[in-house]
């Protein structure tokens, strides 16, 4: 397994690029530490793939370069950087059968036949296509392909990394929560390098140790599951993560307090502004407490989901949602206040480090 060192990557489809928006990665520089399960998260488009195809080698970037456990490997093929890749639809060969399609890889490196035989079969198992082994590929469905194909980019021990791409897309709602597991599992017993892109924060938040949110070829933010719920960086990445996502309300700040049209919330410290700057609160529906006291809200919605109602309401002529336990009512005459722990305050749609009164700087 190996340390992947991207440096000041940029990539861009056409032959002149000019400005930023010619490059689909516009500047990514980034270490995905040996061992390490990351998953690349963001909407379509925003550059997973074409990132993920630089790291294999199917992809020369336009500018920058690759490192491999400090090796530069900006020019090797996929084949010289030892990666195993498996795609979102399947890649296999349809006139051998499953087991020999699991065994071409191991096969090609002159693996002894025994420990083809053992990893073959463990793989099987993994899968849930032992009992069809003997069958020839081309008679699957697809979604038997793409078990195979996950299967292949698992079974050699010895690559450089594992890089997955949306591998699940074919595969049905049950086994895709079946495979994932079986993935994780497989990060704790043999400590691969792994990255799997998705567009699906749950399937990210489940898989990684480590979560590198894209948008519009730029990474906004990398972090624990908890870092991004909790303090999202930027508002596309409090917004995207969560569900529903976080509130984003644009105030005017003013020392230790934001103001929402005339109404006041007092920040869990102070701010320094520019005074330019276009700021918005950023509050999760999780912090955001319905009752007798704060701020007056019109009633907009309530859903429940069993577990805890999502109340939509109308703070200032902008919806906001908010979190209720299930057994909690709604008062007549309802009003907001936001829990000061999950208070973010933004600045230009990046998170700004609110400072303790008396701890300022050079203090
Ligand atoms: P994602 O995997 O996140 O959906 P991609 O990396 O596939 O995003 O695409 C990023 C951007 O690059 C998109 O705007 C896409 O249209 C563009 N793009 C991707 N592949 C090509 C290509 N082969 N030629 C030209 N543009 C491409
Ligand atoms: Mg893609």
């Amino acid at each position: 397994m190996a340390r992947i060192d991207l440096n000041n990557i940029r990539h861009a489809y056409m032959a002149a690029p000019k400005g930023d928006d010619d490059f689909a990665l516009k500047r990514v520089h980034h270490t995905f530490d040996d061992g390490g399960a990351y998953a690349l998260l963001g909407p379509s488009g925003c550059g997973k793939t074409t990132l993920l195809n630089i790291m294999s080698g199917l992809l020369r970037p336009t500018e920058g370069e690759i490192l491999f456990d400090g090796r530069d490997v900006t020019g090797l093929s996929t084949e010289e950087r030892n990666i195993a890749q498996v795609f979102q639809f399947p890649v296999v060969y349809d006139t051998m059968s499953v087991r020999d399609n699991l065994a071409f890889p191991l096969r090609n490196r002159g693996v002894a036949a025994g420990e083809i035989e053992r990893r073959v079969n463990e793989i099987l198992e993994m899968i849930g296509l032992a009992d069809r082994a003997g069958q020839k590929a081309r008679g699957l469905t697809a979604d038997d392909k793409q078990k195979i194909a996950l299967g292949r980019g698992l079974v050699r021990s010895d690559v450089s990394a594992i890089l997955f791409d949306e591998p699940l897309t074919v595969i049905d709602p049950h086994m895709k929560w079946v495979l994932r597991s079986q993935l994780k599992e497989l990060h704790r017993r043999f400590a691969f390098t792994m990255v799997y892109v998705t567009h699906d924060q749950t399937e990210a938040l489940t898989f990684a140790d480590q979560v590198v949110v894209m948008n519009e070829g730029e990474i906004v933010q990398i972090g624990t599951p908890e870092e991004l719920f909790e303090r999202p960086n930027h508002t596309f990445v409090g917004y995207f993560i969560g569900s529903p996502g976080m509130n984003v309300i644009p105030v005017r700040v003013e020392g230790a307090a934001a103001h929402i049209g005339a109404h006041r919330v007092a920040l869990p410290g102070i701010a320094a502004l520019d005074g330019a700057a276009r700021t918005e609160l950023g509050v999760r529906p999780e912090y955001v407490r319905i009752g007798a006291e704060g701020i007056p809200v019109r009633i907009d919605r309530v859903e429940d989901t069993g577990r805890r109602k999502i109340v939509r309401a109308a703070l200032d002529g902008r919806i906001i949602a908010a979190v209720m336990p299930e057994d909690m009512t709604v008062p007549a005459e309802p009003h907001v206040t936001f829990d000061p722990a999950g208070i973010n305050l933004y600045a230009n749609s990046w998170r700004v480090d609110l400072a303790q009164p008396g701890r300022g700087a050079g203090a």
